[in-house]
């Protein structure tokens, strides 16, 4: 079986950067965004017409978005495919798992990576993305999203029995991250 890399992090953190270039450093790799699969439903469904009025959507409804997008990238298959997603959903009805069980289940993870970065970074990245509606937060705000997420991979491991790791992605870093990632898919391919 091929490895299944499931790459998390806050929003805005450069998940989406790290892991375009961890895919050039990857020969063979593939990147699925589960967003971008959520995404294509909504769109199909006209619930939305821009992918951050998704997670202002009732929970119900994001639900059956999640499992259509959980579905088709169970689908997939790679030698090395990167799953590029989140841990938990700022909605409305409170912060919803990304990853709940029926989720992370069917798309067996061989590995979860965590993409980290300080808070004043993490709000510097979202402020200067304007491709991006981004909830309007603070730093201290940020920093308890940090933490809840150290949470929430845990619990990602424990269920899945993928073992987790750390990338950093410091200011200017995202080749450096991207590089930490490539020298892990060597490791677990040797
Ligand atoms: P989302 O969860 O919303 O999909 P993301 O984690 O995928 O966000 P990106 O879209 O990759 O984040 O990056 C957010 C912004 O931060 C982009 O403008 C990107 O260019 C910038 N960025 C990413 N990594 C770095 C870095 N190491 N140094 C400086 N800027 C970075
Ligand atoms: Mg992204």
């Amino acid at each position: 079986m091929g490895l299944r890399i499931v790459i998390v992090g806050v929003p805005g953190v450069g998940k989406s950067t790290v892991v375009e270039k961890a895919k050039e450093a990857v020969p063979g790799s593939t990147v699925q965004v589960f967003g971008s699969a959520m995404f294509d439903e909504a769109l199909r469904l006209k619930w939305v017409k821009h992918r951050d009025e998704m997670r202002k959507l009732p929970v119900e409804k994001q639900k059956r978005l999640q499992e259509a997008a959980a579905a088709r990238i169970s689908r997939g298959k790679g030698k090395v495919v990167f799953i590029d997603t989140h841990l938990f959903i700022r909605t409305p009805e409170g912060f919803w798992p990304g990853l709940p069980l029926r989720v992370i289940q069917p798309m067996k993870p061989t590995h979860l990576l965590l993409v980290e970065a300080s808070p004043k970074e993490i709000l510097a990245r979202r402020k200067n993305d304007t491709t991006r509606y981004r909830d309007e937060i603070t730093e201290e705000e940020v920093a308890g999203e940090l933490t809840l997420a150290r949470n929430f991979l845990s619990a990602a491991s424990l269920v899945s029995g993928a073992p987790m790791a750390f990338i950093r992605n410091d200011e200017g870093g995202s080749a450096k991250a991207a590089a930490e990632i490539a020298a892990l898919v060597r490791g677990a391919k040797a």
